[in-house]
């Protein structure tokens, strides 16, 4: 009685794709990493990181001016990368916010595309 159960390597891998989600620091909606903007503490200063690749403690704000407005100005975006932000780093981001194209303060209309979790 030779036990020689050589079960198939195959494994049937879950459809369900991960999608990693994070969380906007300003509105705190969880959104997919792909629509939110990495900012990230760097020992030069807080960058912009656009690959998401970037080392570094990251926050992440939502394609909403407001969000960036709001996060700048009552410093949440500071407080999640635990850091002060330059008057220049400020300027930088505001800059940046404009440069972006970022919805213009349409947090109301952007509710109504936020996917339902299934
Ligand atoms: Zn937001």
């Amino acid at each position: 009685m030779t036990s020689t159960t050589s079960k198939p390597a195959k494994r049937t891998a879950p459809r369900r794709r991960h999608v990693p989600q994070r969380t906007c620091v300003s509105c705190r909606r969880v959104l997919s990493k792909r629509e939110l903007h990495r900012i990230v503490r760097t020992p030069d200063g807080v960058k912009y990181d656009p690959t998401g690749k970037m080392a570094g403690r990251g926050a992440y704000l939502c394609a909403s001016r407001t969000c960036w407005q709001t996060a700048l100005r009552q410093g949440s975006l500071a407080r999640a990368l635990k850091t002060v932000l330059t008057p220049e780093e400020k300027a930088m981001l505001s800059e940046l916010a404009a440069k972006l194209g970022l919805d213009n303060g349409g947090t109301t209309a952007d509710a109504l595309t936020t996917p339902t979790s299934s």
